[in-house]
């Protein structure tokens, strides 16, 4: 049976990559992380996943954990950066290994089928002529279930969606699915808030979870922001008003956007708008919807 975690105190986390700075989207996994994490009387920790050297611009760890603060959100316990965790990453691909529960492939991308599904080619060992590149994991026959906080109840099927997944790239680096497990793992987080456009994530990390005999956390994930267009905000969305705009105002449009009726009268301070969210804040108000089109100002 699926373990999960005691409802005792809680442990939140907001784990940004340092891809690109601080965003309206990534200002709300932020906000709700903390203000829940918070109201339960909880830690809140931060976690830089450095693991994609590729994807990294240089300097924006320094500038997210800088802009953080200008909102008041302060790690509890000293910033865990990922990079410093690749033995613990290695050590529980190995244990999969050795278990028969992930094996090495030898497909390359363009072997893959259209379907985005795995066809298992390499489960029972590497076909003659290939060579290890990644490892897979094996998934199991049954749906995962879970009861997101937000979401409601969420039912997949990883064999039916995209089959064995990867979980060790082929440069050699782990897969952001094994280090976010091992690392939720390692610092004890017990509650997962952050972007919907993780939720399928959550069906492979809550599989991860179960091969490695790990504590699944408890799951929330709220609407993401979306522009005019229906594109996600992204790190390249450079109209982000992050810097521009006060920070009072900007949690009072997060705290709005994830369905918390913050008073828009001018006046609230920083501090007094984090009192009315630490006093009022309630996850069953979020929005139970994948994305919500960004008006500022809303
Ligand atoms: N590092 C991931 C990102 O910035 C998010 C990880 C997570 O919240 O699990 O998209």
């Amino acid at each position: 049976m699926p373990q999960d975690h005691p409802r005792t105190a809680t442990t939140g986390r907001f784990a940004p990559s340092p891809t690109g700075d601080l965003h309206f989207g990534s200002l709300l996994a932020a906000v709700a992380s903390y203000t829940q994490a918070k109201v339960s009387g909880g830690q809140w920790l931060l976690r830089i996943e450095d693991i994609d050297p590729p994807r990294e611009v240089s300097g924006s760890a320094e500038r997210i954990v800088a802009d953080l603060q200008r909102f008041g959100l302060r790690s509890d316990r000293p910033v865990l950066h990922q990079s410093t965790r690749i033995t613990a990453h290695r050590d529980a691909l190995q244990e999969l290994l050795d278990r028969g529960l992930a094996y090495w492939c030898g497909c390359s991308r363009s072997q893959l089928p259209h379907s985005g599904i795995y066809p298992g080619t390499c489960r029972n060992g590497l076909p003659a002529g290939k060579r290890r590149r990644v490892v897979r994991l094996k998934v199991a026959a049954e749906p995962v279930r879970f009861t997101d906080e937000v979401q409601g109840e969420v039912t997949a099927s990883l064999q039916q969606t995209v089959g064995d997944f990867v979980i060790w790239r082929a440069d050699g680096l782990p897969a952001y699915q094994l280090a976010v497990v091992v690392d939720d793992a390692f610092q004890q987080i017990t509650e997962v808030v952050r972007g919907a456009d993780l939720l399928a994530s959550t069906v492979r990390q809550i599989q991860l979870q179960r091969s490695l005999g790990l504590l699944t956390p408890r799951y929330a994930h709220h609407p993401i922001a979306v522009g005019a267009d229906g594109r996600k905000l992204s790190k390249s969305t450079s109209s982000d008003p992050i810097r521009a705009t006060p920070p009072a105002s900007l949690l009072q449009t997060a705290l709005r956007f994830l369905g918390q009726p913050c008073p828009s009268e001018a006046g609230l301070d920083l501090d007094g708008t984090w009192r009315w969210a630490l006093d009022n804040w309630s996850l069953s108000r979020v929005p139970r919807q994948l994305e919500i089109p960004l008006r500022m100002g809303l």
